[in-house]
């Protein structure tokens, strides 16, 4: 008697879903759709993190292209790393696949260009173009200079000579210690952090927007090592300190 009830069941169940998912995709922008591929053009939204975790999980081509084609984003394929050719390191370190980042539209790292693993130099991207967004927001003024301590260094975590491999050993993270707007005005992590005013809770508004964007986002928060910066990496871990 009641034998077709169970199919008509997952039918319409199946019916609800589809169209609640055509609505969304109509209706919510894309950001916010964990089941979009990840957009540089859009601005950061609820899914943006997971849709880069997906685009680098995916080959590593994926990511490389969508770097190039991104509009404004001042970067090139770097060269391959190889690690040290003895010693701990050895057969660890260094990374196939990367980008040498210079920054993007009107805005520079200093002391230099950074190689990053992709994923990372994509997050980073958009970390950049929110900073920026920040800063005008706050202060009317973009930024202009991110002042950063290098990506690479084939070294376990925390300079132990055992255990786990920082992911600063695969230029799979970056440190970065001040942001300079185009008026010459320099909030850093060092000097700004402890403060109560506008430039303290400037830096806090972009340790936050780090945290839609890479996986590990550190800050003075987290430990008396990060007193003077952010420490940034798209390893295996997850954490926003
Ligand atoms: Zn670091």
């Amino acid at each position: 008697m009641s034998g077709w009830k169970g199919p008509l069941i997952w039918i319409a169940t199946a019916a609800i879903f589809a169209g609640g998912a055509y609505l969304a995709d109509k209706h919510i922008p894309g950001e916010h759709l964990p089941w979009k591929e990840l957009d540089t053009s859009r601005p950061l939204g609820k899914a943006t993190k997971s849709q880069i975790l997906r685009m680098a999980l995916s080959p590593p081509e994926v990511c490389m292209d969508l770097a190039r084609d991104t509009a404004g984003f001042e970067t090139i394929p770097s060269d391959p790393k190889e690690g040290p050719s003895t010693g701990d390191g050895k057969d660890v370190c260094g990374w196939e696949v990367a980008r040498l980042v210079y920054g993007q539209d009107d805005i520079v790292l200093t002391p230099g260009e950074a190689n990053m693993k992709c994923p990372l130099s994509v997050s980073t991207y958009l970390w950049t173009r929110e900073i920026d967004r920040l800063a005008q927001e706050r202060y009317g003024e973009g930024l202009a200079k991110m002042h950063h301590m290098g990506t690479y260094s084939c070294r376990r975590q925390n300079g132990n000579n055992s255990g786990r491999w920082s992911q600063h050993a695969y230029g799979n993270a970056w440190d970065v210690a001040s942001f300079e707007l185009t008026d010459g005005h320099l909030v850093s992590v060092r000097s700004d952090w402890t403060g109560e005013d506008g430039d303290a809770e400037f830096l806090r508004d972009i340790r936050n927007a780090a945290c839609k964007v890479f996986n590990v986002t550190l800050s003075p928060d987290y430990n008396a090592a990060h007193y003077d910066h952010f420490h940034l990496d798209m390893g295996p871990s997850s954490a926003c300190r």
